[in-house]
């Protein structure tokens, strides 16, 4: 392995996914960075099983989405289940996307795949390589990396971003806060092969709402399933036989028996958010800004929003297109979808962990008669996919026009060109009369569009009714990126 640089723009801190997301990323738009991880590989054990819709999406502009969709499981949607009774379903398949399906495929692969992406493109990872300090040295700050043979490097990086994971490092030396609960729930889950199939209608993760407590079945990549219970404190990684005996006190009649346990572990949920997510040249992405229940499947795929949120304003301001300022934004922009996740899953394990059959059986009502609700499984879709992420200065304000600063725009309507900032310009506005490309500006022509739309490197809308020029457009990107209109 070559000798660790002294000197970079982007010090990334942590190969997981969301460090090896954003390296990615980095690697494709030119920025110059060094990525370190202390472990000589992927962790081991059963971690993220799915791939929501909104990374997908991310990732295809990354270049990746088509390869990790060949190598997973498509995923039609989530059940509630009281025994063999579904109370909700929530299917996948009528959301506006081209990924409309949760990606079923475990983590270590994702993680793979990432790792192998990044290495085609010229990435490198510094594996074996510890952070053990950093100091802020004008404009951006000195870090101590432990190698391999214990000798210690200094590495002066203009940023740092620390996807070091939920113990993070980096944010206990920028001694940025990390509020939150620890409450007593804990999961065992185990990764197991059946004896013989399950049922025709298995693509669908599936709770049953037992009053023995929560069981999740989820199909994985390979022939695997996926099996999630919530496990008394203290509880070891599950065994063959305790998976057997949740499925059999918790889970449907006739679910085949276990032929093997291929990975198991246990998760000992807390609910935390970083108090900020960026202090001078430092940022935190991943769980070590956010760490959640695992109910719902949302960690993984909410940390590499943060890489591809992060990304392209690293790469605007490093190459003077837009001012530092625009790094503030980060923090305002994921903050919050943050703290509205971590209260989501938060509400998802409490009416899966209701005690008491009588509760039980309320709960079980009122959810069936919250599924017959119109829009109620669309919304609760739409959510699950991390679909309805939206950057509007108000979150929740409604809106008149149908489109809005800060909103996502699916790639469906406009389709994206890699990292690249789209404009797209309606047919009759008498501007470009084809779809081209100028510097890093990816026009497109829309027949049936009703107004300009200049749309940002994540897929997020930087403005609208921008002109139809795109060197007018090109020249003002800065402006458009810190949401300036005129
Ligand atoms: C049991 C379990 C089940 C889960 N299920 C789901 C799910 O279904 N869906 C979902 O979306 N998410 C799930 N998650 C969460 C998901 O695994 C995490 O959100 C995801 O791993 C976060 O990625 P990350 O890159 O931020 O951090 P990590 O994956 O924790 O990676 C951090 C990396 O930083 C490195 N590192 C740490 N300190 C240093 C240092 N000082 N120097 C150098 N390197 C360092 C570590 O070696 C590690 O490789 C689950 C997690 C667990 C544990």
């Amino acid at each position: 392995m070559p000798a660790l640089p002294a000197r970079t723009d982007v010090l990334i801190v942590g190969a997981g996914p969301v460090g090896l997301a954003l390296a990615c990323a980095l690697t494709q738009l030119g920025v110059d960075h060094v990525l370190i991880d202390r472990n000589d590989g992927p962790q081991p054990g059963t971690r993220a099983a799915g791939v929501q819709p909104a990374t997908l999406e991310y990732l295809d502009r990354v270049g990746l989405s088509r390869e990790l969709v060949a190598a997973g499981e498509r995923g039609q949607g989530f059940q509630l289940h009281d025994g063999r009774r579904t109370l909700l379903r929530v299917p996948y398949d009528e959301l506006d996307t081209p990924f409309p399906y949760v990606l079923l495929l475990s983590q270590q692969a994702t993680e793979q795949h990432l790792a192998r992406h990044l290495r085609q493109q010229g990435g490198r990872i510094y594996r074996g390589h510890k952070l053990l300090d950093f100091d802020k040295d004008f404009p951006g700050l000195t870090a101590t990396v432990a190698a391999p043979d214990g000798t210690v490097h200094a590495v002066n990086a203009r940023y740092l971003v620390g996807c070091d994971g939920v113990h993070s490092r980096v944010r206990d030396i920028t001694g940025i806060g990390f509020p939150g609960d620890a409450p007593q729930q804990l999961y065992a889950l185990a990764d197991v092969r059946l004896s013989t199939p399950f049922g025709d209608d298995n693509a669908d993760t599936t709770f049953f709402l037992s009053s023995r407590g929560v069981l999740l079945t989820s199909p994985l990549a390979g022939g695997q399933f996926r099996i999630v219970a919530s496990a008394a404190p203290g509880s070891r990684p599950p065994t063959l036989s305790d998976v057997e005996s949740f499925l059999a006190a918790r889970g449907p009649e006739g679910f085949p028996r276990v032929a093997e346990v291929v990975a198991a572990s246990t998760y000992h949920v807390q609910e935390r958010v970083a108090q900020r997510l960026s202090e001078g040249p430092v940022f935190l992405a991943g769980d070590a800004a956010h760490t959640h229940s695992p109910a719902g499947g949302q960690g993984m795929n909410t940390g590499i929003q943060d890489a591809g949120n992060l990304a392209w304003k690293l790469h605007a301001v490093l190459t003077g297109l837009a001012p530092g300022e625009l790094l503030d934004t980060y923090h305002r922009e994921r903050h919050p979808v943050a703290e509205r996740l971590v209260a989501f899953t938060s509400q998802i394990a409490s009416l899966a962990l209701v005690r008491g059959a009588e509760a039980g059986q309320l709960r079980n009502r009122v959810l069936a008669a919250a599924a017959q609700a119109p829009g109620a499984t669309e919304w609760l879709a739409k959510r699950l996919a991390q679909l309805d992420i939206d950057y509007a200065p108000r979150l929740d304000s409604p809106t008149s026009s149908a489109h809005h600063v800060g909103q996502r725009v699916a790639p469906t309507l406009v389709a994206p060109h890699g990292l690249d900032w789209t404009l797209a310009v309606p047919k009759s506005s008498g501007g470009p009369d084809g779809d081209g490309q100028r510097d890093q500006l990816a026009v497109r022509v829309l027949d049936g569009l009703d107004t300009t739309l200049l749309i940002r490197p994540d897929g997020y809308l930087a403005a609208v009714d921008v002109p139809s020029d795109p060197s007018a457009v090109q020249s003002a990107l800065g402006r458009y990126a810190l949401g300036q209109t005129s």
